[in-house]
Formats: structure tokens, sequence, C-alpha cells
């Protein structure tokens, strides 16, 4: 493991230079989205400047280079995440509609009475999309609880499987405890009961090394925002033998072969599922994204916010009232927290003040929050460019601003 030169890459960010409230900036909000490096607002900018065409539209020149750049980025997206071809990398506009995509279109072939299994700790993009399939096909959603340390209670998840059951969904990585779920344990039992698996990897792709063919998934989905890209993007992995059996999700142009009002016929994958002009050009420039994230190397960026948050976690500690959810020993990326029965939104607005970001609420995760009994948690959230200097600013600001309660 090397250690790496966070200056350097605090350089990228200019974001992270500014000051807030009359404080210099302490971000320590990445799990809700994280900042972007230069070299991909730069790559948004040549792209809109020297080569915005439509895609796979025209025989002119710059919509060649714009269809080419987009087709570069599937194959990166491909490679980084080892899937097999790139007709499985569908393009989408982040991990929310990735999963509406699975629910809506796969869904299709669930029969009323059918189960499937999700968890309490998923967020509401991996719960809603399924509710909205089960007022129309009658599904049943059986829900796997955790125990305190907040890891999936896996006797449970075992147990849930019956012959009804058509579909497992679940978190690689919770948004809120931080626990890294088991996904490769939990794919294969389910695939040894014939039940495929959606991985909701949002929070798992910024900080883990994905392979979906050593995980098995068979669905893996991901938003570009939280690992260094542009927003509005985001990626749908997802099996050839599924993909190429799922009707289309949305219609419109893209998605065709041809079109007449006798019939119409679909495109190949991975266009099928791409209705509609995509963004190319912050597709485009998520390869440099994934071009920064290569260069420090994404084990290199866990082993240092595991350092972040190792020694936050421990500070935090010593102040007196303080509860921590989510202290399983596999987690990464996040601490939600809260201190006596203070408010999580009063201490998230004096943190602010100090200049320091982290997000209050419920995280888009109530089911998870009736759970524990709390209306909401505060959770601060680490990137690669946050500094043990910003964790010391977060704890001594925490520290005194809870004397005012
Ligand atoms: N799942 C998890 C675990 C998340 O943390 C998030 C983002 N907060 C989402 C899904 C939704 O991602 P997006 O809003 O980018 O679609």
């Amino acid at each position: 493991m090397e250690s790496l030169d966070i200056q350097k890459i605090r350089e990228e960010f200019p974001i992270l230079s500014r000051e807030v409230n009359g404080k210099p900036l302490v971000y320590f909000d990445n799990a809700a989205t994280s900042q972007t490096p230069m070299r991909v607002v730069d790559a948004v900018l040549h792209n809109y400047t020297h080569t915005k065409a439509n895609v796979h539209r025209g025989v002119h020149t710059l919509s060649q280079e714009a269809t080419d750049l987009q087709e570069e980025a599937r194959r990166r997206v491909r490679d980084y995440i080892n899937a097999e071809s790139i007709e499985e990398v569908i393009f989408t506009r982040g991990t929310t509609e990735g999963i509406n995509l699975v629910a809506a279109s796969f869904g299709e072939r669930f029969r009323e009475g059918d189960e499937i299994i999700l968890t309490v700790m998923e967020h509401h993009a991996n719960i809603v999309p399924w509710q909205l399939l089960q007022r129309h096909k009658g599904i049943k959603i059986r829900v796997v609880d955790i125990n305190d340390r907040g890891e999936l209670n896996l006797d449970q998840y075992r147990s849930l499987f019956n012959d009804r059951t058509v579909m497992a969904s679940f978190a690689h990585v919770s948004n809120v405890l931080g626990t890294i779920n088991p996904v490769k344990e939990m794919i294969a039992y389910a695939h040894a009961k014939g039940v495929p698996v959606l991985v909701d990897g949002a929070q798992g792709a910024p900080h883990l090394s994905i392979d979906v063919r050593d995980f098995d998934a068979d669905f893996y989905v991901f938003s570009s925002h939280k690992m260094y890209g542009p927003a509005g993007i985001g990626v749908l992995y997802g099996k050839k033998k599924w993909l190429e059996e799922m009707p289309p999700y949305q219609g419109g142009g893209e998605m065709i072969e041809h079109v007449s009002f006798n019939g119409t016929t679909f495109a190949s994958l991975p266009f099928k599922f791409e209705a509609g002009t995509p963004d190319f050009i912050d597709i485009a420039a998520f390869v440099k994204a994934l071009d920064f994230i290569k260069e420090y190397d994404i084990r290199n960026i866990a082993s240092h916010e595991e350092a972040l948050m190792r020694y936050t976690t421990e500070k935090m500690l010593e102040i007196p009232g303080m509860r921590i959810f989510g202290t399983a020993p596999h987690k990464c990326g996040v601490i939600s927290f809260l201190v006596n029965d203070i408010h999580p939104y009063d201490l998230g607005l004096l943190l602010d003040k100090t200049g320091v970001a982290v997000r209050t609420g419920h995280h888009c995760a109530q089911p998870l929050m009736e759970r524990f009994g709390i209306p909401g948690t505060i959770r601060a959230s680490f990137a690669v460019y946050n500094t043990f200097e910003e964790c010391d600013i977060f704890i001594n600001n925490l520290k005194r601003l809870i004397t005012f309660f």
C-alpha cells in the first residue's frame, strides 16, 4: 500500500480551498456527492467547446468524435468493473434510474405472490421502485434485519428464500452505517436458490474495487457523481443473458432498429436501454474520473479513507453522550452519529457555521431510522482529498458546539 500525496490531490479540487461562513471548508458530505477534480471539469468544457454533436446519428466528423468518446467511456467502464462485454454497460442518469429500470423491465416477469428480498438498510432508491412494482404486480417484499452493529442478519437472509423468491436486491455499502455487506457470499447463496441479485453500488463503487464477474452480480448500479465524476450520469451493469430477455424500459430514439406503425423492432444491447439522447458530454468526461481513481489506485484511496474514519471515530468516542450508528468491523466511508438528545439538524447547522459540511436527517433511509427509533443522524463521510487536520477541525468544533447545548 502506497501513501498518497493528499496535498497534491487537493490541488486538483479548487472548491476545497474556498471558505464557507468565513472558515476554510471542511467537506465531509462525500457520501451525498464527492467533489470533482479539474481534469473532469476540463473534459466537460473541452467536450462542449470541441466535440459537441449528437451521438450515433451523424456521419459528420463531430458526431463521429462524440460517438467515439462515449463508446470509449463504455469500454473504460467495462474494464473498471470487469464486465464481460460493453453490451452489459448501460448508461443511466444514476443509481436511482438503474434500479427503476431493472424493477420496471426485469420486474415484468414477476407474478402476484412472488417475493423480493430487500434489507432494512436500503436507500429509498432501492425500496420505492420495488414498491411501485408491488402495486401493479402484487409482489411481496421481505426485509432482512440488522444486528446492533449494523450488520445484516445473514441467517435471516438465508431463511427468507423460498420457492416464490424471484429477486434479491441490497446495498453493497450502507450510506448510513457504512457496513460493507458480504455481497459475494450473499449472491452465491441467492444463485444456489436460483434467484438473481441486484447490488446497489452507489456507496460501494466510490470506495471499493468492483469486479462484477467475481461478485457474480446479475445487476450492479452506481452513480458517477459520488466517484469524482460529473453529476447526472450513472451505470447499470447487467448480465447479457438478462438484458437480452428484458423488454425496453423507455421508448424513443436511439433504442430502436426500425419503427413502423405496424410494429417496431428494438436496437441491440446496450442501446435498447438508452432511449433518447444520452448525456454524452458527461459520459465522456466520466473517463477522466476513472483515470483519477486509477492513478491513485482505489486500494490506496480506500486505505486513506479508512484511516480517516478510524481516527475520527476514536476521537468521537471520547465525547460523552456520543452514539455511533454502524460499528461493523467491516465498514467504510461514513460515520453516522447522535450526541445526547441534540437534534441533528441543530448540530449540522452550527457545524456549517464553522465551515464543516456534514449531512443531517434520515439520509433517504427512513426504514433504517425507524429500526433505530430515531428521526435522523448526523453523517460525516470521507473522500480521498480529506485530511487528518480536517478531522481535528471537525472534532474540535463538535466538542465546542456540544457545550452550548
Ligand atoms: N443508493 C445508495 C446507497 C445511495 O447512497 C444513493 C445516494 N444517496 C442512492 C442509492 C441514489 O443515488 P442517486 O441519487 O445518485 O441516484
